[in-house]
């Protein structure tokens, strides 16, 4: 009935795909996937044989006329990525925006999402937060981003792959100093899953001596910087607050 499911599928472990899902990917007219052999793994464990196309950074475009013109004729699709929640830093957003502006419903299906489990279990203030997706790969354009962020009280986080993750804590300890509150989710849902929780100097020794840690899919989460948060005062209200404190009972 001309709908477009942004489906999430499990980060790792199958144990988190949901009924919901399962049941939307057998009943639509057609599955939209990131890469449909890697996707059809899934399909087929969970016995859903519903056709698949390709949809992804290379020809989201394309394939986008071809997805509404589907949906005009009162056709639904899914579109589901490599592992967890679509468009999270993975393609979609080109998608959604334009069915949406073609007038049919997007829903979401929803599931895991490494980020937001990333933030569950780390213990650092959730209140607010900011998500920065992939650092630029070479390291200048990192350490200008990672400069950028330096200065954010909320806590921030990043997805990181297992080949850039030791220069990208080296690069975060020199831009953010070695004792910077940083706790990184290793593996999440899967058999190594690791979370590790210290300054960044530590975090970064656990990693330097066990290549084993250093495997995997990662989300680094950053405490807020301490120092901006701590409000300052102008000279003035200082005195002023100095003096109302004096005559406090
Ligand atoms: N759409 C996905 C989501 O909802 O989390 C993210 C896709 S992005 C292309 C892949 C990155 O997500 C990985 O490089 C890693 O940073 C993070 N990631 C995915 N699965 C993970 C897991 N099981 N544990 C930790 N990080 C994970």
């Amino acid at each position: 009935e001309s709908t477009l499911y942004v489906v999430a599928t499990p980060i790792g472990n199958l144990g988190d795909m949901t009924p919901r899902a399962v049941e939307v990917l057998q009943q639509v007219d057609v599955i939209a996937a990131e890469d449909t052999r890697h996707s059809k793994k899934l399909m087929s464990h969970f016995g859903i044989s519903t056709p698949m196309v390709p949809c992804h950074d290379h020809n989201e475009r394309q394939q986008t006329t071809n997805l509404v013109a589907r949906l005009a004729k009162g056709e639904s699709v899914a579109l589901v990525s490599d592992a967890g929640t679509p468009l999270i830093s993975d393609p979609g957003y080109f998608l959604v925006r334009e069915v949406r502006e073609a007038g049919y419903r997007v829903v979401p299906v929803l599931g895991a999402c490494a980020l937001i489990a990333a933030l569950s279990v780390s213990g650092l203030a959730t209140d607010r937060f900011y998500f920065e997706g992939f650092l630029p790969a070479k390291p200048s354009g990192r350490r200008k981003k990672l400069q950028a962020l330096s200065g954010l009280t909320s806590t921030w986080a990043v997805y990181e792959s297992t080949h850039r993750i030791l220069d990208s804590l080296a690069d975060f300890k020199e831009v953010l100093g070695a004792d910077r509150y940083v706790v990184m989710a290793r593996e999440l849902t899967k058999t190594f899953e690791t979370v590790l929780a210290g300054t960044v100097a530590e975090v970064e020794n656990i990693l330097k001596e066990d290549s084993n840690q250093c495997r995997g899919e990662f989300v680094v989460l950053v405490e807020g910087n301490k120092e901006e948060r701590e409000t300052t005062v102008d000279p003035q209200t200082a005195r002023l607050l100095e003096r109302l404190i004096e005559e406090l009972p």
